[in-house]
């Protein structure tokens, strides 16, 4: 949604901002990543392509999520070819796509089956016609828009991480304290207490980055570093405090009832998307450390 606040016109903000605010509508899908692309989002191929009044889209979006619970979604397509624009990074625009108008006409949304509970899609481009009115800021800036809102993506999605890194230590140190084997708690012992206080120690620093990148970014200062950082020590103080978990709970933790194997399935997904711990490390790399560009 900061797309549409921050780079979005008058009259679209007017018509859709209150309807978003008010859950009227429901603004949740993001159609950027590609089965051929990957993370390489700069080589997407879906084209829009200007007819008259008009943007007539072909191509295909893979893990376009939420997108059959979505009444609009934020679309990023190719309008200029690949080898007509001096920068890789022009060519590239943003639409805020009324998907009520196009689903079943040029859009077919098609689930994925997953690992976790996350209604995932992919999305079939077929002649899909969308007013011009639909496009968002400048035509071929798109890509910069995208990237703007990163970062607060990044802190988004880490504190989601947090709060997941919380509730498996409350879980795994209480199961710790109740349960009894060989008449005491099996947090009476030490190999069962300290992974549990390590992944909390991960979790508390974790938490103090992501704070820190929330805060620069209120106040508008850069904030990529942080952001990035925090996303990556989020995304593995996570996987680290669902392991734990896992191992204390025992076989109990397979049960479905407890939810520990739910949550830990989940807590897998911060370690890919909405970016992978490899690729924030070579921002980490790159744009912080001043080393070459690995890719
Ligand atoms: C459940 C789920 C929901 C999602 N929701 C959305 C959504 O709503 N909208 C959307 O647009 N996308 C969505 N995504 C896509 C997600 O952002 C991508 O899966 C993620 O960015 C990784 O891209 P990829 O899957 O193509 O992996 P690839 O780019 O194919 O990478 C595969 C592996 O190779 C590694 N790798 C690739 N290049 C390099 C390199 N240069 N250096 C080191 N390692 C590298 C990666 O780290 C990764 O581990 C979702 C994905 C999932 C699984």
């Amino acid at each position: 949604m900061g797309t549409v606040l921050r780079h979005g016109n008058d009259e679209q903000k007017k018509h859709y901002l209150p309807k978003i605010a008010s859950g009227e509508l429901r603004l949740q899908a993001f159609g950027v990543t590609e089965p051929t692309s990957g993370t390489d989002t700069l080589s997407l191929r879906t084209m829009a392509v200007r007819d008259g009044d008009e943007y007539v889209v072909n191509g295909q979006k893979v893990w376009t999520s939420r997108a059959e619970h979505s009444d609009l979604m934020l679309l990023l397509a190719r309008t200029t070819p690949k080898d007509k624009v001096a920068k890789r990074t022009d060519g590239l625009s943003v639409f805020l796509v009324d998907m009520r108008a196009v689903k079943g006409k040029g859009m077919e949304i098609k689930p994925i089956r997953t690992m976790i509970n996350h209604n995932t899609t992919e999305i079939f481009y077929d002649n899909m016609r969308i007013p011009a009115s639909s496009l968002i800021g400048e035509e071929g800036k798109g890509f910069r828009y995208i990237l703007d809102g990163m970062n607060a993506e990044r802190v988004l999605v880490s504190a989601e991480a947090l709060g997941d890194c919380q509730w498996f230590a409350k879980m795994a140190s209480t199961y710790a304290t109740e349960r009894v084997v060989f008449g005491k708690p099996i947090g009476t012992n030490q190999g069962v207490q300290f992974p549990i206080a390590e992944a909390y120690a991960h979790f508390t620093g974790a938490q103090m980055m992501v704070q820190k990148a929330a805060a620069l970014f209120e106040a508008g200062l850069p904030c990529g570093a942080e952001a990035n950082i925090g996303k990556y020590l989020a995304g593995e103080a996570v996987w680290k405090a669902a392991d734990t978990c896992m191992q204390t709970y025992g076989g109990f933790a397979f049960a479905e009832e407890y939810h520990i194997e739910r949550k830990f399935r989940e807590a897998r997904i911060f370690r890919t998307a909405p970016i992978s711990s490899n690729l924030v490390l070579s921002f980490i790399a790159e744009h912080v450390l001043g080393m070459p560009r690995s890719y």
